[in-house]
């Protein structure tokens, strides 16, 4: 049953395939009317934009980008924007359908949007990008904006990224509109607590897993992998909790401590040097390893794939908390919910960054700001009541938890598109 709703494509896959046939797995499952069915198997809207960019040695080089909006029913648009070499219209196609059902789950007021441009960003120089940016935003302009489409930071796009989308916006207008894009700096109306949302939002969802499970805070062991903006904060703030953070690594490898790493110490360490694996007092692991640790939690977040068919059998974590997209291939999320091992999916476990990009939107449209622990009280409330929400329906559906989301999701889009009716 897990296996049609993994997001990975294994292999050469279409992932925009993959996406619809995840669709129609849940369609079934739910009885889902057939009109609205094929609604949803469509983005609304794509958009296709190809635009010159002058280059610093004074050449013109064209490039192709793409904003696709999935769905509208329940609210504006809202997803990130990638720059990668290997971007494809299925892909953000695809990309788009996943954010409509994320902010679903979540009940945000939001449908799903993304967008991407083909390029390397790495081979580009900082004004070359802000040019490629600047113009991306005026190309895509016609459909975006804080009530239309509200782009955020993806692969490969960041604060700076945001800032100039949102100032380039802001001079077609003629005025600042900070709510058309959501991600930047705090000095330019940027939310508190963005940075670690996501990682918080897989701490929450974690402890509300053990909670389920009966298990106590002074009795888990948790192993992280990635140690970057989602796996540092979780695991910082899972030891911050009570919880004893036995193994973290980063792309050398991953260091381990039967009796629990000091985990602000290992992120000075990183910050200071650049890696963890030199540190002192600890055993020395391979990402591999950390996988199959003996612990209680097992967060995945850095790369897709990383639990398969080969290790799924010896993972030994009772909960797994997807912080990466896509870290469980379909044949693995199988032996896992075989193995009866809790896994709270990516859409649900990793939202808490778009859930903040919602309160930074919320907050820009106000012009009135929150305070850190607004921002945090909110999204504990959202993270809970949403993993609350899924596991009821894990339970009436009596499936994994992964269907789960993605039944709430397609439900509640639904529900929204079949209450406004089909215009005219
Ligand atoms: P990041 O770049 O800050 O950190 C990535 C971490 O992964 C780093 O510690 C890096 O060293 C590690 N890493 C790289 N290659 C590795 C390898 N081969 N083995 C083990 N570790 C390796 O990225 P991030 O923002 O923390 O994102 C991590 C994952 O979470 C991605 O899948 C991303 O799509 C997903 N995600 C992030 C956010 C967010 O708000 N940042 C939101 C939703 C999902």
């Amino acid at each position: 049953m897990a296996q049609e709703m993994s997001h990975k494509t294994d292999g050469k896959q279409n992932l925009y395939q993959v996406a619809l046939k995840q669709l129609d797995y849940v369609a079934k499952l739910i009885d889902l009317d057939p009109g609205i069915h094929e609604i949803l198997k469509y983005p609304k809207r794509e958009l296709t934009v190809n635009f010159p960019v002058r280059m610093d040695d004074g050449s013109y080089k064209v490039f192709t980008g793409y904003r696709v909006q999935h769905n509208l029913a329940r609210g504006p648009a809202k997803g990130g924007i990638r720059y990668h070499p290997a971007v494809t219209l299925d892909e953000v196609r695809a990309l788009a359908m996943f954010m409509t059902w994320k902010c679903a789950v979540m009940n945000l007021p939001y449908g799903g949007a993304k967008g991407g441009v083909i390029c390397n960003p790495k081979i580009l120089s900082s004004a070359e990008l802000e040019r490629l940016t600047r113009r991306y935003t005026t190309e895509i302009s016609i459909i975006i904006g804080p009530n239309y489409d509200i782009p955020a930071p993806d692969l490969y796009t960041n604060p700076q990224v945001m800032s100039w989308i949102m100032d380039t916006y802001s001079m077609h207008v003629g005025h600042s509109v900070p709510a058309v894009v959501t991600g930047k700096p705090m000095c330019i109306g940027g939310s508190k607590g963005r940075l670690e949302a996501t990682g918080r939002g897989c701490m929450i969802v974690t402890l509300e897993a053990l909670k389920h499970l009966g298990v106590r805070l002074d009795e888990t062991t948790v192993a992280v992998q990635g140690s970057g903006n989602v796996g540092g904060a979780a695991a910082r703030l899972l030891s911050e909790v009570g919880c004893k953070v036995i193994a973290i690594s980063d792309s050398q490898g991953g260091i381990y401590h039967p009796k629990g790493l000091d985990i602000p110490a290992v992120l000075k360490h990183k910050s200071e040097t650049g890696g963890i694996v030199d540190m002192k007092n600890v055993d020395v692991i391979s990402n591999e390893e950390l996988l199959e640790l003996d612990c209680t939690v097992l967060l995945p977040a850095a790369l897709e794939s990383q639990i398969t068919e080969e290790n799924a059998p010896r993972i030994k974590a009772r909960v797994v908390t997807e912080g990466a997209n896509g870290p469980t291939n379909p044949a693995a999320d199988r032996i896992l919910e075989d193995r009866k091992i809790f896994l709270v999916p990516d859409i649900l476990a990793n939202a808490g960054g778009v859930t903040v990009s919602y309160f930074e939107w919320v907050q820009d449209l106000q012009a009135f700001f929150w305070q850190e622990n607004e921002v945090n009280e909110r999204l504990t409330q959202i993270m809970t009541s949403s993993f609350a929400e899924v596991l009821a329906t894990a339970q009436k559906y009596n499936t994994d938890m992964r269907t789960a989301a993605y039944v709430l999701a397609v439900d509640r889009v639904a529900s929204a598109g079949l209450q406004r009716g089909i215009y005219p």
